[in-house]
């Protein structure tokens, strides 16, 4: 049997069938913003792997540290041990969140970060003396992981509640804020979420948001302003305020942290996907004293997780440079660039009648279709075109590494609107 059939027949996909019913592209090499095929075809890449690959792929900085890191040690359990590289990744990553945030915790992917950030939340209420606060507020339109309590605050409706009704704790979820990004704020757009609050704060243990931009959920960026008055409204009912940054976080929207547009600084905040470049599987769940002074004070006086990889030497190597290599550039205008020309190339999308809306924030693009499109169909169109773009449900959306020249942006930009012409 060769690959292509051994894959099919025995290998899952994300979210697929197996065999998978799209097309399965064989990998042979990446560099840069260019993800080669099999076929020796090159794709540039609009993906950055998830949102992880910022620097794009074979980063020798990122490369160089991880053969360095091997030649020492890869792994060894974090029960009872310590290293250098967990050291000096948890003081950076402390350096680079607001202050209060300081007490750092290694999961190994970012719905483990999620399930950290809420068993933190239920063991602070019930060390607070607080056990009836066992629930979570979430916002309709969230996507925080797969995993089960990480699928429990995720979109009620577009998620797989329905499909894992028997196993998924049933949750609080307020309307997604109305106010957008670029809308001029209005305090009335608290009213929903503060009448639910009101009404159900004895029950809430936390409030779980993706800061400014819901990402897997609808691609939705909302004003920052949301985040000042729910962090008021929580801060008067003992709810505390967990940021996912999971996506946002390094550089994505513009600022390091999506939570500096709002100045805003939650009690519990996750990171992970391009915390170590997308070389590696990691994520950081990170909290305030306070939390973890009650947690670790009060029976069982220990914070309940522990994963076997956790803070595993190579994932915390590959971090390190990251976020050296994103500190020592110019991010911020190579960022500000991609959105200038996702803006301006993605602008004549909005004349396509199957088009909703154009929305460009950081290095961010998204065009939202009044439909929802076929995959199968839709991905060997961006292949023949020689671009990595892969659209979910009405979304056809682009955030690629950040080294992306201008050329490159357009011609993903320009792929996008011959390949949304033609349907
Ligand atoms: N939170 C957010 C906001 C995400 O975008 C994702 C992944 N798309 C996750 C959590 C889950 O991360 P992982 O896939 O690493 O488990």
């Amino acid at each position: 049997m060769n690959d292509k059939k051994f894959d099919s027949k025995h290998i899952w996909h994300p979210y697929s069938p197996l065999p998978a019913i799209s097309e399965i592209y064989e990998v042979t090499g990446a560099k840069g913003s260019k993800i080669t095929l099999a076929d020796g075809r090159d794709l540039i890449d609009g993906m950055a792997s998830w949102w992880s690959v910022i620097h794009g792929y074979n980063n020798p900085a990122l490369q160089k540290a991880l053969h360095e890191q091997i030649n020492k040690f890869s792994h060894v359990m974090f029960g009872g041990l310590r290293h250098k590289p967990a050291t000096e990744l948890a003081r950076k990553l402390v350096k680079l969140t607001p202050k209060d945030l300081s007490q750092v915790f290694f999961a190994d992917s970012g719905s483990v970060a999620v399930e950290v950030a809420l068993k933190l939340a239920l063991q602070f209420q019930m060390a607070a003396g607080n056990p009836d606060k066992y629930k979570i507020l979430s916002l309709k339109g969230a996507y925080h992981g797969d995993t089960l309590g990480a699928m429990s605050v995720c979109d009620p409706d577009n998620s797989m509640h329905n499909l894992f009704s028997g196993l998924v704790t049933k949750n609080i979820f307020a309307p997604r804020p109305k106010c957008k990004f670029n809308d001029e704020w209005s305090s009335s757009c608290l009213n929903e979420v503060k009448n639910i609050i009101e009404i159900e704060h004895k029950k809430i243990a936390a409030f779980i948001v993706e800061p400014v931009v819901q990402g897997a959920g609808g691609m939705y960026f909302y004003h920052p302003e949301y985040l000042s008055g729910i962090k008021k409204i929580c801060e008067e009912y003992d709810i505390l305020l967990i940021f996912d940054e999971i996506a946002t976080g390094f550089g994505r929207t513009g600022k390091m942290l999506a939570l500096e547009h709002a100045g805003v600084s939650p009690d519990i905040l996750c990171l992970g996907k391009a915390m170590t470049g997308g070389m590696l599987s990691m994520a950081a769940t990170i909290t305030t004293k306070k939390v973890s002074d009650a947690i670790s004070n009060n029976p069982p006086f220990a914070f309940m997780h522990g994963p076997t990889f956790m803070a595993n030497p190579l994932a915390c190597a590959a971090s390190i440079a990251s976020i050296d290599l994103l500190l020592s550039s110019d991010w911020q205008e190579r960022v500000k660039n991609i959105e200038q020309i996702l803006n301006n190339n993605l602008a004549k999308c909005r004349e396509l009648s199957a088009v909703n809306e154009v929305r460009v924030l950081g290095a961010i693009g998204v065009v939202e279709l009044k439909h929802k499109i076929k995959l199968n169909t839709i991905q060997p169109e961006f292949v023949k075109r020689g671009v990595w773009i892969r659209p979910f449900n009405n979304l056809v959306y682009v955030m690629p590494p950040y080294l992306i020249t201008n050329d490159e942006i357009e011609k993903l930009a320009d792929a996008i609107y011959e390949v949304i012409s033609a349907l």
